[in-house]
């Protein structure tokens, strides 16, 4: 049973720190996302709990064990990277086992490994294939195959489905699901893409330049996140922002205004709002609806007809650019004037410092 602990983590390279202290606990069992954009450091914190990187400050504990200066392979953790790097030489079955056969692991008990995790991963029938006879997603198996005979306490990946096509990465990220349901084991995965994050995680941690902005279920960091960087971030497409001006506060509502909001009424937060404060209005795209005389005004720049849905870009009067996903079809032109309302329990606003006032 190992989950894990991060304490005060740090890492710097030199001058630069790239980890600012991140404070994590994760559960045994628990499926973990790390995500953000690239350079945030995600593979650093990744690398830094397998031991691949040193650990400038802070600690980390693996089950009820400090492992700052304990050698990766008595982690109990087992990693897959983007690249996968199998023996081109060996067939499937050999590159699987080859850690076992380093180890000396006795020839009957590797067999057994190999063959267990070749059934988890439905991949009997390629065993005796080289590398270059199996396809992406095929090759990306035997790298997780390796970690899995290991029987690692934790599994760690590291963006392991980048090098695969759209379609495959939706099949093979629904197998790398089913393979944690499947273990029990603790995983930590990596990716900058947030769909990934959104489906695969129990726990989503998103990171922006080295610190943890926000941690939490998927679902909640969608309906409310902690600041613009995580609202911006999860959900696609993009949530829109735009500045307004609190007008008035009453019992349940407040009223905002700006150059491109007339009059927006919205759920009141309760945190409390003063008249004249300048905040930024949050709206997902999918939250806004064409009306007759709306609040939010807008042109439309860009119009895609897709049937089932209709996605508008819409031009503010301030120059910003919007999203508006519609559902079903609408015969909208180009250049057309357009209003919205917003939908007042799902719009989201944000103080001057960035942070969401809930
Ligand atoms: P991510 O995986 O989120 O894309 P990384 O963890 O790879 O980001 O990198 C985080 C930051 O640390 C980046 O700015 C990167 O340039 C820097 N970095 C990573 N490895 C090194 C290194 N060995 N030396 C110096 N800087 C590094
Ligand atoms: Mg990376």
């Amino acid at each position: 049973m190992a989950g894990l602990s991060l304490k005060s983590l740090h890492k710097s390279y030199g001058e630069v720190e790239v980890i600012k202290g991140v404070d994590l606990d994760i559960e045994h069992g628990e499926f973990v996302v790390f995500v953000g954009p690239s350079g945030c450091g995600k593979s650093t914190l990744l690398r830094m709990i397998a031991g691949l990187e040193d650990i400038t400050g802070g600690e980390l504990w693996i089950g009820d064990k400090l492992c700052n200066a304990v050698e990766p392979r008595d982690r109990g953790i087992a990693m897959v990277f983007q690249n996968y790097a199998l023996y081109p030489h060996m067939t499937v079955y050999d590159n699987v086992g080859f850690g076992l056969k380093l180890a000396k692991t006795p020839h009957d008990v590797r067999e057994q490994k190999i063959r267990e995790a070749a059934r988890i991963l439905q991949m009997e029938h390629l065993l005796d294939r080289k590398p270059s006879q199996l396809s992406g997603g095929q090759r990306q198996r035997v790298a997780i195959g390796r970690a899995i005979v290991r029987q690692p306490e934790v599994f760690l990946f590291d963006e392991p489905l980048s090098n695969l096509d759209a379609a495959l990465r939706v099949d093979t990220r629904m197998e790398i699901s089913k393979l944690h349901q499947d273990l029990g084991a603790t995983m930590i995965y990596v990716t900058h893409d947030q769909v990934e994050a959104m489906t695969l995680a129990d726990k989503i941690v998103v990171l922006n330049a080295g610190v943890v902005q926000q941690v939490g279920a998927p679902i909640d960091l969608y309906q409310r996140p902690a600041n613009l960087f995580v609202a911006g971030f999860i959900g696609s497409p993009k949530m829109n922002f735009v500045e307004v001006k609190v007008g008035a506060v009453n019992g349940e509502t407040v009223t905002v205004s700006g150059q491109d909001v007339l009059n927006l009424q919205l759920t009141k937060p309760a945190a409390s709002l003063g008249v004249g404060d300048t905040l930024t209005l949050g709206v997902r795209p999918h939250d806004l609806t064409p009306v007759a005389s709306g609040s939010i005004l807008g042109r439309v720049a860009l119009i895609e007809r897709l049937g089932n849905e209709t996605i508008v870009n819409v031009e503010l009067p301030s120059g910003a650019s919007w999203l508006a996903v519609l559902a079903g079809d609408h015969a909208l032109t180009r250049g057309e004037s357009l209003t919205f309302n917003a939908d007042p329990a799902k719009t989201i606003l944000f103080d001057k410092a960035g942070n969401a006032v809930y």
